[in-house]
């Protein structure tokens, strides 16, 4: 079977729904491709900071996020060494663009409400793009299950895995020698946090317990793998037990185990965190002949900011503005738009995001180094200020407007 439409994007993660979302917005239709039978929404939670509160207004459900998920009031780093706060960090001040906006957000929830926004029909589910050629001017994308899609523009958002950034010539992502592995505990009765990020750091590890509502609590844990971890990897129970071990060698509340104790985690019990070279996005193509990638198929990173998904809505909103403007330009449907007009809009969404996304790769990539490093002159830094200076950079760095659609 072989079909045509104007604009295909390749998943139906927070990059691909963001995109279509804000195509839609713009009156401009699209069809997403995802691979798995259902949206994908493992990794229970993500931090979700001002500028993705920023995106998610332009895109119309910022409300609909607030309304169940906590606000954050303070930051607070805790060495694990000393159990004694090493930063604190007022959430309240007022930036140069306004108050921070830091929440906890369920990854389900904040898919689901993105793909509820989307007219019936946009996403095509069980449809993985294996193959993709040129002829002439379109694009020909080859499915899995046999059939092929004539697209006149692709947008890969098929994660750190992209075919669409292969393609494109992007190098593999970096393996960056850390993991991690998370979970999310209920609270029926009330969990008695509060509307606070703490994070436990040093020790070779970094942990962080976020409340996302009155009654969930969503852990994470990042850490350098080593022989002496032994089987941990081989099962949750296992990889639980890792986790507190190291948790109870060092200095972390009673409190903080619980969530971790009580906590459902996935059956992908860690990952391997990856990234994309900072250097080959300077010159490297994020656009090129009709064919463009977003969210981590553009820049994978490591999670230390908590910034790979909120990028990724960011990226969605610079893309379907650019895009978007070009299709509205070209008449009903865009029924005129030319190759010409197609590039140069991707070609202005790949110059609006490239150095915003080598500055969060690196960014995120020093920051957890100097998190989890166990180097003696590091740690002394880290204890006496510079943790204080890492928050301000995660803060900082999410001090960020991506504009409006
Ligand atoms: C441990 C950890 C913690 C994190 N914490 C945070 C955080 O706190 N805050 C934050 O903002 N970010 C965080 N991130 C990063 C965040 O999870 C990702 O950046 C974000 O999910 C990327 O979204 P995406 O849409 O680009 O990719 P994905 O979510 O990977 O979506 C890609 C989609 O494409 C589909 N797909 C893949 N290949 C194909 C194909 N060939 N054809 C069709 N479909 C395909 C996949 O099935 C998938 O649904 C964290 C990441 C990790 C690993």
């Amino acid at each position: 079977m072989e079909t045509v439409e104007d604009i295909v994007i390749a998943g139906a993660g927070l990059a691909g729904l963001a995109t279509a979302l804000g195509l839609h917005r713009k009156g401009v239709r699209s069809l997403v491709l995802e691979s798995s039978t259902t949206l994908r929404a493992s990794g229970f939670a993500f931090t979700t900071w001002t500028n993705a509160f920023r995106a998610l207004d332009a895109l119309g459900v910022g409300d609909k996020i607030r309304e169940h998920h906590l606000l954050y009031e303070r930051l607070v780093a805790f060495s694990a060494s000393t159990g004694e706060p090493a930063a604190k960090l007022s959430l309240k001040m007022q930036e140069k663009s306004g108050p921070h906006e830091i929440r906890c957000v369920k990854r389900n929830f904040l898919l689901e409400t993105l793909e509820n926004e989307l007219p019936e029909g946009t996403i095509r589910y069980s449809s993985k793009i294996v193959a993709l050629e040129e002829d002439g001017n379109v694009k020909v994308l080859h499915l899995a299950d046999g059939s092929i899609i004539r697209a006149k523009v692709l947008i890969g958002c098929d994660g750190v895995n992209s075919v669409v950034a292969k393609w494109l010539g992007l190098p593999k992502p970096i393996l960056s020698g850390r993991s991690a592995t998370r979970g999310l505990a209920e609270y029926p009765a009330g969990h008695g946090f509060g509307p606070e990020i703490l994070q436990f750091i040093g020790q070779g590890f970094r942990s962080g317990v976020l409340p996302c509502s009155d009654t969930s609590v969503y852990w994470n844990y990042t850490w350098y793998p080593s022989p002496s971890d032994g089987d941990a990897e081989e099962s949750v129970a296992k990889m639980r037990s890792h986790v507190l071990a190291k948790l109870r060698a060092a200095k972390i509340p009673d409190e903080a185990l619980d969530v971790i104790e009580r906590s459902e985690m996935s059956d992908v019990v860690s990952s391997p965190l990856r990234f994309r070279s900072p250097l080959s996005l300077v010159r490297g193509s994020i656009a090129r002949r009709g064919v463009c990638v977003a969210g981590d198929a553009l820049h994978p990173m490591t999670p230390e900011l908590g910034q790979g998904g909120c990028a990724a809505l960011e990226d969605g909103v610079v893309l379907a503005r650019c895009l978007g403007d070009a299709f509205v330009a070209g008449g009903e449907d865009g029924m005129m738009i030319s190759k010409e007009g197609i590039d140069a809009a991707l070609g202005k969404y790949a110059e609006a995001r490239r150095w915003r996304v080598i500055q969060l790769i690196t960014a995120a990539y020093v920051v957890g180094f100097i998190q989890q490093s166990n180097n003696g002159v590091i740690k002394f830094l880290r204890e006496k200020f510079l943790s204080g200076v890492l928050a301000k950079v995660m803060v900082a760095m999410a001090d960020y407007d991506c504009g409006k659609l």
